[in-house]
């Protein structure tokens, strides 16, 4: 399922107070909500996530979401960074987990917003953009919350087949990244 154009805000999940069951919360600064009753003052900050573009020799490895958002669409493997977990690490556990490959040569790429609808509630993120290699591809397989995989050429792609616009925003930077230097 597509989402929708219309998006609810992150905070509208919250209908009470968590901490004296006050109904009446105020949104404040955007990102936080605030109980007028007890005082309790909560701050819903963006979600760190991750994801890669992973090369094997010079195609791109990209993964079919098994589900919602966006479900049956191209996307890059990845996912959000746990608590007390870096960036990177992250990284390397979500390409583990949803394609049973270990990546090499890490490096990061760019950043850019997105807003992540998942049962009702909007979770607006911050997603990490990571160049990587794998050398071997003969344990592949597709697993967690991705439904399959396909090995495509970079630069004969649409990035407007790619699920998020978050990825599709930072492809041509991927792009000029591996652009062979013409000087
Ligand atoms: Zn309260």
């Amino acid at each position: 399922m597509n989402q929708p154009e219309s998006l609810p805000h992150p905070l509208q999940a919250f209908r009470y107070c968590a901490q004296c069951g006050n109904k009446g919360l105020e949104i404040r600064q955007t990102r936080s909500i605030y109980c007028p009753a007890c005082g309790f003052c909560y701050f819903i900050n963006c979600a760190a996530a991750v994801s890669g573009f992973v090369f094997y020799g010079d195609q791109l490895i990209l993964t079919v979401r098994a589900e919602d958002p966006q479900k049956g669409y191209l996307d890059l493997p990845g996912g959000f960074v746990e608590f007390d977990e870096s960036a990177d690490d992250a990284l390397r556990r979500e390409v583990m987990e949803e394609l049973g490959l270990a990546v090499t040569d890490v490096s990061y790429l760019a950043s850019a917003p997105n807003s992540y609808l998942y049962a009702g509630v909007l979770y607006k993120t911050t997603d990490m953009f990571y160049v990587c290699r794998v050398d071997d591809i003969s344990r592949i397989h597709a697993q967690d919350d991705v439904a399959g995989y396909r090995l495509a050429d970079p630069h004969a792609m649409d990035p407007a087949t790619l699920a998020f616009p978050s990825a599709r925003g930072v492809f041509g930077q991927l792009l000029r990244s591996i652009a062979p230097c013409s000087a």
